[in-house]
This record gives structure tokens, sequence and C-alpha cells, in this order.
């Protein structure tokens, strides 16, 4: 019998679940809305339904484990999201346990850019390399770091959070508690703020602030200058503290790429010496939205090893 896992990944917008094989090949998928509205037991039964549905259409191939990417904070062994922007009825709920309990699969609960960076060095550009980290730029700015080709969890599973590092100490206030993270002037959100900031208008989405920015308008590509700068600071501590060969970035804002390279590579030149005097790449991370699936399914293989 073939083996496969299913990897979920549960967003605040959308629940995504494949049946992917152990040689990366994915089987069957589905997607639906999130319901939050419905609340919690709304939510879990969506992905009870989700995995039985892709389950008993693998029938003949036997099932390794279950995998769930989910945003937020999480508590590994306990199998708890300890807190979610996102998922806010999730907060300190045994997830694991419950939908463990209701599947009779094991099961392993994973933050979503964790799960991600672990689905880029299965499939996708980290495949050649042992160690990488990946930052996730969206809403919010998630992190993920593979080290010896394991993720890196930390004692309780919240290593990697590198979306609230700070960047400019009297920076923007951040929901976490601190000042001048990552995330309040790198991500998708980052963009809006500082596109109001600048005047170019009120209720700008970061996609009307990358078309300004193509239109040659130039306080639009100074917008994500100034992203530019702040990933630039950011990479730069990541390389000075991991001297790893890759670093990848995903996420709706990396289309802007042309825009704010050019101010992040400059950061990361003057502000490390590894950076100048190694090979070390930083690149666009090649499978999207594919990368928490394949990193979640990826988990119940990880563990078997
Ligand atoms: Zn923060």
């Amino acid at each position: 019998m073939a083996e496969y896992s299913i990897g979920v990944d549960l967003g605040g917008t959308n629940l995504r679940a494949a049946a992917i094989s152990k040689d990366g090949k994915i089987l069957d998928k589905v997607s639906v809305d999130t319901n939050g509205a419905g609340g919690r037991e709304a939510v879990i039964n969506d992905i009870v339904q989700s995995i039985s549905g892709l389950r008993t259409k693998q029938s003949s191939n036997r099932l390794a484990g279950v995998g769930i990417g989910v945003p937020g904070f999480i508590l590994l062994e306990k199998g708890i999201i300890l807190g979610s922007n996102n998922l806010p009825y999730f907060d300190d709920f045994p997830l694991r346990d419950e939908i463990e309990k209701r599947l009779g699969t094991p099961v392993i609960l994973e933050n979503d850019a964790n799960a991600a960076a672990l689905g880029e060095k299965w499939m996708g550009t980290g495949r050649d390399v042992e160690d990488l980290v990946l930052l996730t730029l969206g809403t919010g700015v998630g992190g993920g770091i593979i080290s010896n080709g394991r993720m890196v969890h930390g004692f309780l599973g919240m290593a990697g959070e590198l979306g609230h590092i700070t960047v400019v100490p009297n920076g923007n206030p951040c929901g976490c508690g601190n000042i001048g993270c990552l995330e309040k002037h790198a991500s998708a959100t980052a963009v809006e703020a500082t596109a109001r900031l600048l005047s170019l208008g009120d209720n700008l989405t970061s996609l009307d602030v990358y078309n300004m920015a193509l239109e040659g308008n130039d306080r639009a590509k100074r917008v994500f200058e100034s992203m530019g700068s702040a990933l630039g600071i950011a990479l730069a501590m990541l390389v000075n503290t991991f001297n790893f060969p890759l670093y990848l970035l995903s996420g709706g804002v990396l289309p802007a790429w042309d825009f704010f390279a050019p101010a992040m590579f400059s950061e990361l030149e003057k502000r490390s010496y590894t950076f100048r005097n190694s090979k070390t790449r930083v690149e666009r991370a090649t499978l999207g939205n594919q990368a928490g699936l394949y990193g979640a399914a990826y988990l119940p293989f990880q563990r078997a090893n």
C-alpha cells in the first residue's frame, strides 16, 4: 500500500486540505471558506469533514497521519493554540486532541509559517539545502527556521516568530505588545499604513499601492523602499545569527519584489559582514500558498523518521 498523509492549512479566511503521497505528489485537495462566524464547533466540523472526505477517497492507500498548520502562537507538545489573531475562538482550546478524537488518527499541530518553511524544504526552493529561513509576507509576517533539515521549535514551539523581531526601535505599535515589529513595517498591512502616512490615500490596499508604483508614482515606490529597508535589517540579523545558505520570502507582497528588493539588499550589504563575504542566497519561495499544505503533510512523515 502506498503511504500518504493529509496536510491542512487553516487560515482566518480559507481552510485548505490535501492528501499528499510520501514522494510529494498531491493526490487530492479541498478548499472551503473558514466559517469563523459559526465559531469553534463549525470550524472543527469543517476540518474533520475535509480530512474524512480525503481519507475516504484514498481508501486503498495507508494514511501516515495528519498535519495542521495554524496561524498563531502554539504550544507544540500540548497541541494548543495559545493565541491567534485570526482564530480567536481556538485560544487555549485542545484543538489537536479534539480532532484526533473525532478522526481516530494521529494529528500534529504546527504554526503555519513553520509548516510553510518545511514545505519549501521538502518540495520547494529549499530542496537542495539543510538549513533555511522562510519569511511569509502577508497580512502579518510569519517566520520558519529549518536547521539540519528539521524545524527549530524552541522549548514550547514558539521559535521563528520573526514577524515580531524589532526592526525600528521607536516604530509602529504591534498587537504583541512590542513596537517596531517587522510585521508592522514589512507586511501588506504595513504597506497600507505607510501609504496612508505618505498621503497616497486612506483606503488603499497593498495591491493598489503596488499598481501606483507600477504606474511610476514616486511615493508609492517609497512605500516599498521603506518595506525593503525593514526587511533588510531583519535579514541582516538572521544572516548574522545563523549563517544559513538560504533565506526565502513568500506571501502576498512578493509580486512587489522589484520595488522592495533593491532597498532590502542594500541594507543587508550594509549591516552584515557575513552577507558581504559569503554566497548567501536571499530568494523568492516557489511553492506559494501550497507550501503550508506540503509542510503540514510532511509533519507525520518527519515524525516517523
Ligand atoms: Zn509584534
